[in-house]
C-alpha cells in the first residue's frame, strides 16, 4: 500500500511517502522512500524547501509562494519526476493521511475524510486557528490533483480523547465544559506511538503497562498512560498548558494575564505573542528556545541560563509527579522528540527525582545516543525508554488500518 503523509505546521509542512508491500510487518517502523520538509520562517515570503528520497537524493530549494496548496501541488511533482522516480504516476497512491491538531470532542479516533469532516474540521479552527486550516488546505490540495484517493484524517487530540472527566475539566463555571472549554491535550499521535513503541521493546503487552511519555521537543508534554489510554496530560484546551517549552510559558497564574491587561493594557494578540514565543527557555535565557543553546551556556556559567534550565526541569519533575499520582504506580518512564531523545543531562536530570521510588537509570546507557532502547539498570523498580517518535509513520499505521477495514 503507497500512502502518503502530510504533516501540517501552522508554518511549516512535512510530508513523507510509504510503500507499505516491501514492509512485511506494519508493525515495525519504515523509513518513508521520500521525505520533504517546507519552512515558512526562514525568508520572508519564500518556502525553505528541503526533499530527500531513500535512494540518497536530497535537494534544497527556496520557492517564492505564501501557498501551501501550490507547495503541495510542487512536492508531488518531486515524487515522479524523472530525476527522482520515486513512483512512476501520483495514481499509484492508494491513500493519503493527515495530521490534524484538533478533532475536538467530535473525533476520537482517525476517520476517513467526507465533505462532513471536512466541515467539523473547519467548525474547530476556533479552537486550533494556526492549525486547522492549514490541514485543510492540505485535504483540498490532495482533492484538487488526486480526486478520487481516499484520505483519512489522524487527530493529534484523539488519543487524550477518553480522559477522565475529573482530568479533562478546568475548574471555572461548569458552562466553560458545556462551551467546550475543556482540556484536550497535544501530540497525541506522539504520545501513543511512543506507548505502543515502549510495549514492543519491553515485550510486555500494552494495556499491562503504565507510562508516562515525556514528549519534549520545542513543546513538551506529558502523558499517564494506563490501559493503552492516556487518562491524564499536562496540555489543555491550547498547547499552551502545563510544562515549561522551548518559547510557551507553559502553565503561568491566569490572575498575572489579569494583571497584564488591567495595569498595562495588553492586547490579545501581545499576550498570545509573549506566552507563546517570547517565554519559556527563550524568555527566562534570553539566548534561545533551542535547549542546545542554553544547556551550552548554563554550562559556561550564565546565570540566566542555567536559571531557565533548572525551571525546565522543576516544572518536568512536578509535572511527571501529577502524572504519577494520577496512575498510582509506574512501570516505564517515556523520553521522547528533540530534548527527550538527545538530552543525556534533561533525562538525568528528571530521573534523579524519582530515585526514592527505586528509579535507576544507567548513566553510561544513558550518555550513548540511545534510541528505542531501554536506558534503566536491570535492577531498577522502574524502566526507563528512549523512543525515537515517529509521527507520520504513526499517521500511515492509521491509514493502513483504516483501509483495511
Ligand atoms: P522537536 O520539536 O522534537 O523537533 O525538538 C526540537 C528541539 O530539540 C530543539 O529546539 C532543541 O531544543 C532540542 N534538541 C535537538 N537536539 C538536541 C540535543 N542534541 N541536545 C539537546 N536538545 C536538543
Amino acid at each position: 500500500m503507497k500512502i502518503l503523509v502530510l504533516n501540517a505546521g501552522s508554518s511549516s509542512q512535512k510530508s513523507c511517502f510509504y510503500d507499505l508491500t516491501e514492509n512485511l510487518s506494519p508493525e515495525q517502523p519504515a523509513k518513508p522512500l521520500w521525505e520533504a520538509r517546507v519552512d515558512w520562517t526562514h525568508h520572508q515570503g519564500f518556502a525553505k524547501v528541503e526533499v530527500e528520497t531513500r535512494q540518497g537524493r536530497g535537494w534544497q530549494e527556496e520557492i517564492q509562494t505564501h501557498s501551501r496548496p501550490a507547495i503541495i501541488t510542487h512536492l508531488l511533482h518531486t515524487l515522479t519526476d524523472e530525476k527522482n522516480r520515486v513512483i512512476e504516476k501520483l495514481t499509484e497512491i492508494d491513500v493519503v493521511g493527515h495530521r490534524v491538531v484538533h478533532g475536538g470532542e467530535t473525533y476520537r479516533e482517525s476517520i476517513p475524510i467526507t465533505a462532513t469532516v471536512k466541515a467539523t474540521i473547519a467548525r474547530l479552527t476556533a479552537l486550533a486557528p494556526a492549525h486547522n486550516p492549514a490541514s485543510l488546505e492540505g485535504i483540498e490540495a490532495i482533492e484538487a490533483v488526486l480526486p478520487t484517493v481516499p484520505q483519512v484524517a489522524v487527530f493529534d487530540t484523539a488519543f487524550h480523547s477518553h480522559m477522565p472527566q475529573a482530568a479533562a475539566l478546568y475548574p471555572g463555571p461548569y458552562e466553560w465544559f458545556e462551551q467546550g472549554i475543556r482540556r484536550y491535550g497535544f501530540h497525541g499521535i506522539s504520545h501513543q506511538y511512543c506507548a505502543n513503541r515502549t510495549a514492543q521493546i519491553l515485550g510486555k503487552a500494552l494495556p499491562a503497562l503504565k507510562l508516562i511519555t515525556c514528549h519534549l521537543g520545542n513543546g513538551c508534554s506529558l502523558a499517564a498512560i494506563s490501559q493503552g489510554r492516556s487518562i491524564d496530560t499536562t496540555m489543555g484546551f491550547t498547547p499552551l498548558d502545563g510544562l515549561m517549552m522551548g518559547s510557551r510559558s507553559g502553565s503561568v497564574d491566569p490572575g498575572i494575564l489579569i494583571h497584564l491587561l488591567r495595569q498595562k493594557t495588553y492586547t490579545a494578540d501581545q499576550l498570545d505573542q509573549m506566552l507563546n514565543q517570547a517565554s519559556g527557555l527563550k524568555g527566562i535565557s534570553g539566548i534561545s528556545s533551542d535547549m542546545r543553546q542554553v544547556s551550552e551556556a548554563a554550562a559556561t556559567g550564565n546565570n540566566r541560563a542555567k536559571l531557565a534550565l533548572d525551571m525546565y526541569i522543576h516544572r518536568l519533575r512536578s509535572g511527571i509527579g501529577a502524572m504519577l499520582t494520577s496512575l498510582g504506580g509506574l512501570d516505564a518512564l517515556v523520553f521522547t522528540a528533540g530534548v527527550g531523545e538527545n538530552s543525556a543531562l534533561i533525562r538525568a536530570a528528571a530521573c534523579e527525582a524519582f530515585a526514592f521510588l527505586g528509579l535507576k537509570l544507567d548513566a553510561e546507557k544513558n550518555q550513548q545516543r540511545p534510541i528505542d532502547q531501554d536506558i534503566a539498570t536491570t535492577d531498577s523498580a522502574i524502566r526507563v525508554v528512549v523512543v525515537h517518535t515517529q509521527e507520520d509513520w504513526a499517521i500511515a499505521q492509521e491509514c493502513w488500518k483504516l483501509m483495511q477495514t
